[in-house]
């Protein structure tokens, strides 16, 4: 995969958010907008390679944390550390793969992104190595039973030979990795 063809699957990813993000606005009373981000909305992006993946996970930090203003007190700063650490221990409960690839997580990055002073983004990556070829597999999903805030995950899939997209609400439906 080039750097162009994941760029072009972020772009997509992007501009599918925002569609989705106006089609429903309205219709949850805690959605909130703000500039890019909609709280309870997060954005998955996948990269396979034979039996890697790169998996960038970004959510606004509020459906994560629980809030966003600068962790400044002990009680917000222990807060977020352990919202993070559930992120970087869980990641594989929440994006699942088949038991039967043998996958393993480690993440790379885990950070949290001041926006302005009102709003923050959690931005994660993590690296994944199965023992099997992921072409063909199936994908699920366990968001909401980690952070329940998070009501929708904005799904990017780039593998070898094409790349697929979903909206994934309460976790319910699966993304198969193209052959
Ligand atoms: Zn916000």
């Amino acid at each position: 995969m080039t750097a162009r063809s994941w760029r072009t699957a972020v772009v997509y990813g992007v501009v599918c958010s925002v569609t989705l993000s106006l089609a429903v606005a309205g219709t949850t009373k805690r959605r909130h907008q703000h500039g890019a981000h909609v709280h309870g909305t997060a954005t998955l992006n996948i990269a396979i390679e034979e039996r890697t993946a790169t998996i960038e996970f970004i959510s606004p930090a509020e459906s994560v944390i629980g809030f966003e203003h600068q962790a400044t007190s002990a009680a917000d700063q222990n807060r977020q550390a352990m919202a993070l650490d559930l992120l970087r221990n869980k990641i594989g409960s929440m994006v699942v793969f088949d038991p039967a690839l043998g996958c393993s997580f480690s993440p790379t990055k885990v950070d949290v992104m001041q926006q302005d002073k009102e709003h923050a983004e959690v931005h994660s990556t993590f690296a994944v190595s199965c023992h099997t070829p992921l072409a063909g597999s199936k994908l699920h999903f366990g968001f909401a039973k980690i952070f329940p805030a998070i009501q929708t995950v904005n799904v990017q899939l780039v593998a070898a030979t094409q790349q697929v997209g979903m909206s994934i609400k309460q976790d319910k439906g699966e993304l198969e990795v193209p052959r």
